[in-house]
């Protein structure tokens, strides 16, 4: 009896002495940095003597896809960045230098160069928000951020806020929030705001003239729904799954009507913001006839005050 539990305890350790020799193996590229190696099983024919060790194998696969996903995701950004950064740089510098050497000398054309140097420094300030938006998303420190906020409190005063603006850019206007005054919500006020905005000024950027931009809220059997409408330029059905992925700009943007400076930022962030407090963001549209973009704010993060 003694003996052969010795040789079972035996094959047993000899089994997970296997094991940890693969899973090191397996891993010590990743700690070199080498992503790109997928993390499987060296004898595939060979079947696991326990249970766990696929578990396990396959959990660091899922690690090891995210990791690399990430990375791309960073590479992506900073190229994305470095590319959009490039531009104003070189015509601010252009300019200087012509205004410097005094190849721009007549008051009119002095006037001209220092309003494309002040429009492309306000470019690179808004670069660097929607950097600073976007690198802050990650962090745990805006979770504890959260407080209860008043959800029509917030709205109404997005919306009051709002209507200066849009009557400047030639939009027309309708809000109606009906839920209940006294709902709340645990949420990042400045986030929520920031993500109001960036839908805001997406609605303003594709629309036109004497279009309409809405802004709804309601309650049904999901939750609050949010809605910014506009009457504006639409997106390619094709197109709506990528929207809201990091730097993807759609096809449309050959037709954005130039208020304002575009990155493929905006949407992630917003998507970032509406996921970091549970909630959903969506999109419907239709080519020529208009946007419209709903947040979801599930049930079970509301209360009455
Ligand atoms: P961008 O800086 O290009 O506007 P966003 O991340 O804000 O980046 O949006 C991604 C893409 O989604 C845009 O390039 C555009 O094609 C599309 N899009 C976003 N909002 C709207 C809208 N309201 N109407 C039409 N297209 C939109």
């Amino acid at each position: 009896m003694i003996s052969i539990t010795a040789i079972l305890l035996l094959v047993s350790f000899q089994q997970l002495y296997f094991f940890f020799a693969e899973i090191q193996k397996t891993t010590e590229k990743i700690s070199h940095g080498d992503l790109t190696t997928p993390i499987v099983k060296e004898n595939k024919q060979k079947k696991s003597f326990f249970y766990e060790e696929d578990i396990i194998l396959q959990n660091l696969e899922t690690m090891r896809l995210s990791l690399l996903e990430s990375q791309n995701q960073t590479s992506r950004f900073i190229m994305g960045i470095s590319h959009d950064i490039r531009t104003p740089i070189s015509i601010i510098k252009g300019y200087t230098e012509a205004l410097s050497d005094g190849i721009i000398s007549s008051p009119k054309e002095i006037k001209n160069a220092l309003d494309i140097i002040s429009k492309k420094t306000e470019q690179l300030e808004g670069i660097t928000e929607s950097i600073i938006d976007f690198t802050r998303m990650d962090s745990k420190e805006l979770r504890e951020q959260f407080n209860p906020i008043n959800l029509y409190d917030l709205l109404f005063y997005f919306a009051k806020s709002t209507i200066l603006t849009l009557s400047l850019f030639k939009r027309n206007f309708i809000y109606e929030i009906s839920i209940p005054e006294n709902t709340k919500t645990k949420a990042n006020k400045n986030l929520v705001l920031r993500a109001l905005d960036n839908l805001f000024s997406n609605a303003v950027r594709y629309s036109h003239d004497n279009d309409t931009i809405k802004l709804l809220a309601f309650m049904d059997s999901e939750g609050i729904k949010i809605k910014i409408e506009d009457t504006g330029i639409g997106i390619e059905k094709k197109e709506l799954d990528f929207i809201f992925n990091l730097f993807y700009r759609g096809t449309n943007t050959a037709n954005e009507n130039g208020l304002g400076v575009g990155l493929g930022v905006g949407l992630a962030v917003v998507h970032n913001i509406t996921e970091l407090h549970g909630w959903k963001i969506s999109c419907e549209s239709e080519k020529n006839k208009g946007s419209c973009f709903t947040i979801t704010i599930p049930l079970e993060n509301c209360s009455s005050i």
